[in-house]
């Protein structure tokens, strides 16, 4: 069986691409994946409310919307499989995916959407407290009513971490910047706006090591790197911006990728370094990272694909055996 587009990853990328590539009757399968990387449909998932994902007055729950999503993909004619990649070989033409329920599929086109994972920390007290008081992205969970007018903690010492902590400004009566080394990795203006800014205190060679609280989350447990001391701050959120890390693994030997390890793209295309294989969404992007934004790369990856698709193959017509 060769299909005519595989899709691997189920975030709004994949679904976009999926929604896209159904609707042009390319049949496209996608790997939605089954523990690898999180629960199908991406970091969406884990979060709560979505306010700014546009049609959503209201806002929307993110399991909603990757719920939304995904009956969308299944409507516009996509078949989903829900099993993780395990292995692809780009080398041979069709593609091979291999899955771990042992299902091999050739395929004369692929989309990667396999996202990132914001990296966490696991401390004591973590998972109960995750939504409710630590998040990895102040930009989803920043409005919550929890942050306003409170203390709010962001770790961190890169540009993600400054420019979460620029934006909980808006919230929060004071955010408490936890900086492990006595160096900021942020760009020299990042730096100087939370350096000058007076809702923001920066606490140098401090880690968190546990959380605490009742129902949410009330203080963060301190650790001085350099004298090892330890010290209680009453905090009412824990935003964590120490990276993220890109779900590449599976590409590393046969794609592009930047010294991140996120996929390169060429110019303002979704092209990977291989014709035929397309990447969207948060394994491409270390800048914008929003739903919105990988949505639309996934529209673009299916419209592309199918524009080479149908330039290379005569497609249009069912998979073939
Ligand atoms: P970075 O890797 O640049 O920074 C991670 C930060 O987290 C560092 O300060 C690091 O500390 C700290 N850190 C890592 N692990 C831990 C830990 N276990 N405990 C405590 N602190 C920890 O990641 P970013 O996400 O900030 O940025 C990634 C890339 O994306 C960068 O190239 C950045 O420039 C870019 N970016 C660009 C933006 C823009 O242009 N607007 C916005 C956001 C990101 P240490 O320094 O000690 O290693």
């Amino acid at each position: 069986m060769v299909e005519n587009l595989v899709i691997i990853g189920s975030g709004p990328a994949g679904y976009t691409a999926a929604i896209y590539a159904g609707r042009a009757q390319l049949q496209p399968v996608v790997f939605e994946g089954f523990s690898a990387g999180g629960i199908p449909g991406g970091q969406l998932m884990s979060t709560t409310e979505v306010e700014n994902f546009p049609g959503f007055a209201e806002g929307v729950q993110g399991p909603k919307l990757m719920q939304q999503m995904r009956q969308q993909a299944l409507r516009s004619g996509a078949t989903l499989i829900t099993d993780d990649v395990i292995a692809v070989d780009f080398t041979q033409y069709p593609f091979l995916i291999a899955s771990a329920d042992l299902l091999e599929v050739k395929a004369q086109a692929v989309i990667i959407c396999t996202g990132a994972t914001a990296k966490r920390l696991h401390l004591p007290g973590e998972e109960k407290f995750w939504n409710n008081g630590i998040s990895a992205c102040a930009i989803c969970d920043g409005a919550n009513p929890l942050f306003a007018n409170a203390d709010i903690a962001v770790v961190g010492g890169g540009d993600s971490a400054v420019e979460e902590a620029l934006y909980l400004t808006k919230y929060a009566r004071k955010v408490h910047l936890l900086v492990r080394s006595d160096r900021l990795r942020a760009s020299k203006t990042m730096q100087e706006r939370v350096l000058n800014h007076n809702q923001i205190q920066i606490h140098w060679r401090s880690l968190p090591i546990s959380t605490h609280g009742d129902e949410v989350l009330g203080c963060v447990r301190i650790q001085d790197t350099q004298t090892g001391m330890v010290s209680d701050l009453t905090v009412s959120g824990l935003f964590y911006a120490i990276g993220h890390t890109p779900n590449t693994g599976l590409f590393q030997e046969q794609l592009a990728l930047d010294e991140a390890g996120y996929i390169k793209t060429e110019g303002k295309s979704t092209a990977t370094n291989i014709p035929g294989v397309w990447a969207a969404g948060d394994v491409q992007d270390h800048i914008y990272r929003q739903a919105i934004t990988a949505a639309g790369s996934g529209c673009m990856a299916a419209l592309e694909a199918e524009r080479w698709l149908s330039q290379q193959h005569s497609v249009f017509i069912s998979a073939v055996a």
